[in-house]
């Protein structure tokens, strides 16, 4: 009898590997997600709580899908409420990280593969790759565990 074998997981991230915010990198070091954050926000919104100190607000949310509560930090909420919602939020000339990122900021961060980036994104789904699937992580997307 044998035993059955693992599949062999590849460690290189592929196209169909499945990219997300890992918000447990940003808690290591001194990296700062508000800072990073705020570069999100609508120029209004900018403007308006360039002097606030929201930083860590947490609120209630109510998720859609599952109707459980859930603690959502105020800045993303606020993003997803107005400035994901503004023309141009997601746009060809932002940085393929940058416009990742706001992909996930604005869908939940539900996982996403390189293609499914390409088409939100309207780029070259390899070059999304190299991009994010590289050794060196930006700005905390990374594939998902598992
Ligand atoms: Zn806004």
């Amino acid at each position: 009898m044998t035993l059955p074998t693992k599949p062999i997981r590849s460690l290189r991230p592929t196209l169909d590997t499945a990219f997300h915010i890992d918000y447990a990198w940003w808690s290591k070091g001194d990296r700062d997600l508000r800072v990073y954050l705020r570069s999100h926000l609508c120029a209004e919104h900018r403007d308006q709580l360039a002097e606030a100190n929201l930083d860590g607000d947490l609120v209630d949310a109510i998720d859609p899908a599952t109707a459980e509560v859930r603690r959502v930090d105020a800045l993303v909420l606020l993003m997803q409420a107005h400035c994901a919602r503004q023309p141009g939020f997601i746009n060809e000339h932002s940085g393929i990280v940058d416009a990742a990122f706001r992909v996930f900021l604005t869908n939940d961060n539900q996982p996403l593969t390189s293609r499914e980036l390409a088409e939100r994104l309207d780029r070259d789904a390899d070059t999304i790759l190299r991009t994010i699937g590289g050794k060196q992580i930006y700005q905390g997307i990374r594939p998902t565990a598992g």
